[in-house]
C-alpha cells in the first residue's frame, strides 16, 4: 500500500471507531414528544380495533410488563393500542408508545402468553432506547462522512474514490446492519425476561414464532423485513429459556399463582 493511501484508510478507521459506539446521544424527552405526536396521528388516521377483549388484554399485558421494565426507563408514559390491521405485526416508539395489530392477536389465537412475548420484545426496544441509539448512529455516519470529505478535499480524485468506497462499504455492511440485528437480539433476550418477570410463560415466545413461521412459509411478512429470521430467533430464545422459566416460576409464586409445569 502506498503511503498516500494509508492516511485515508486511517481516517476511515477513526471514523468507524467513532460510529461504532452504540450510545444514545439525542434527547429522550424530545424523541418522546415527537413520537407521541406521530402516534396520535396514527390513532386518528388508522382504524382501531373495536374488540373489547383484545383491547383489555393488550392493556393488561402492557401494564404488567411495563411495570417490570420501569426500572430500566423510569418516567415513561406507556400507551398500548390495538390497530385493526390484518398483518401480524407490532411496533414500539420512543417514549413508550406501543401498537399491536389485530392480525397478530388472531395469529396467536388470543393466547395471552404469546401476545405477551411480542409485547415484551417491543417494550424491551423502548426500555433499551434502541431508536435513540439507531438515530444517533445514523447521525454519526452522516457526521463521519462530512469529516472524511473535508479531510480528503485536497487529495486527488482516485484517492477520494478509494477512501469514499471503503468508508461506504464499512458503514453499510460492517456497522449499520449488524448493529440493528444486535438490537433485535437484545430485545429478544430482554423481552423474554420481562414477560417472564411479568408472570407470562416465556415458552410462548417459541410457540408464537413457530406459528408465524408456519403461516408465512411462502410470503415474506412485513415483520421479517425489520426482524430476524424466525429460525435463528427460536434457537436464540431457547438458549435463554432455562433462565426465563426460573424467573417466570418466581413471578408466579410471588403472585400466589401456580406456574405452568
Ligand atoms: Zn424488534
Amino acid at each position: 500500500m502506498k503511503a498516500s493511501h494509508i492516511i485515508p484508510f486511517f481516517i476511515c478507521f477513526l471514523c468507524l471507531q467513532f460510529i461504532g459506539c452504540g450510545t444514545a446521544m439525542l434527547s429522550d424527552e424530545s424523541l418522546a414528544r415527537r413520537s407521541k405526536a406521530q402516534f396520535d396521528q396514527m390513532k386518528n388516521k388508522q382504524s382501531l380495533s373495536s374488540n373489547a377483549s383484545h383491547k383489555k388484554m393488550v392493556e393488561r399485558i402492557g401494564k404488567r410488563i411495563a411495570g417490570v421494565a420501569q426500572v430500566d426507563l423510569p418516567g415513561t408514559e406507556w400507551e398500548f393500542v390495538v390497530f385493526q390491521k390484518s398483518e401480524a405485526n407490532a411496533f414500539a416508539m420512543p417514549g413508550g408508545k406501543v401498537g399491536v395489530n389485530s392480525g397478530l392477536i388472531e395469529l396467536a389465537d388470543g393466547n395471552e402468553d404469546e401476545v405477551a412475548a411480542v409485547i415484551g420484545h417491543e417494550i424491551a426496544h423502548v426500555a433499551m432506547r434502541h431508536s435513540n441509539k439507531r438515530m444517533s448512529q445514523a447521525l454519526r455516519i452522516a457526521l463521519g462522512g462530512v469529516i472524511l470529505d473535508t479531510a480528503m478535499r485536497k487529495k486527488n480524485s482516485s484517492d477520494r474514490m478509494i477512501a469514499g468506497g471503503a468508508y461506504g462499504v464499512g458503514t453499510t455492511l460492517g456497522m449499520a446492519l449488524p448493529y440493528s440485528r444486535e438490537q433485535e437480539r437484545e430485545a429478544d433476550q430482554r423481552g423474554l425476561f420481562y414477560s417472564a418477570m411479568g408472570g407470562y410463560d416465556p415458552r410462548a415466545a417459541v410457540t408464537f414464532w413457530e406459528k408465524m413461521l408456519k403461516k408465512n412459509k411462502r410470503k415474506m411478512p412485513e415483520y421479517f423485513s425489520t426482524h430476524p429470521n424466525p429460525d435463528n430467533r427460536i434457537k436464540f430464545l431457547q438458549s435463554n429459556m432455562n433462565q426465563a422459566y426460573a424467573l417466570y416460576v418466581e413471578a408466579k409464586n410471588a403472585r400466589g399463582e401456580t406456574p405452568n409445569p
